[in-house]
């Protein structure tokens, strides 16, 4: 396993679509170990592999506070979304730095996972506003682009 550089805002690659993946190799199993390796290190809640410079529709998510308990989801979908919430977002691609993001409070997922089986993954609070932060990163969208009043120093936000 190894880490992997985060790209930062400013680098294309943060702004363009990633591409739907169609079959797992042994090269996006290294790439899923690296970005669950590279997410622990960095102390983010998510990672989308855009952010390590490769276009493809993965993100891997840990909510966790041991960050023991990741999710790796693999061409994921925003299927249902509900209620909202407004809170402050950070992005490990934007370090330093938070806003204030309006979210769905619930979202459900369809997605594959590392076996390439449909799973359905449902999240609230933290988790639903990190499956549509890493998902956006998918599709070449940055929170900063959906910040209320501007970006601040961040203190202690949870950073994606
Ligand atoms: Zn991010």
């Amino acid at each position: 396993m190894a880490i992997r550089n985060i790209r930062l805002i400013g680098d294309k690659i943060l702004t363009k679509r990633s591409k739907e993946i169609t079959e797992m190799t042994p090269k996006l199993k290294m790439l899923i170990e690296d970005m669950l390796e590279t997410m622990l290190q960095a102390e983010g809640v998510g990672l989308a592999a855009p952010q390590v410079g490769i276009l493809k529709r993965l993100i891997v998510i840990d909510v966790s506070p041991e960050g023991d308990s990741p999710i790796v989801l693999i061409n994921p979908e925003i299927i249902e979304t509900d209620g909202e919430q407004t809170g402050e977002e950070g992005c490990l691609s934007v370090p330093g730095k938070s806003g204030l993001v309006t979210r769905p409070n619930y979202a459900k997922v369809k997605a594959l996972n590392e076996n390439m089986e449909e799973i359905i993954v449902e999240g609230t609070e933290l988790l639903a506003r990190a499956l549509c932060h890493e998902i956006d990163h998918l599709n070449g969208v940055l929170y900063v682009d959906k910040v209320i009043g501007g970006l601040h120093s961040a203190s202690d936000t949870e950073e994606e």
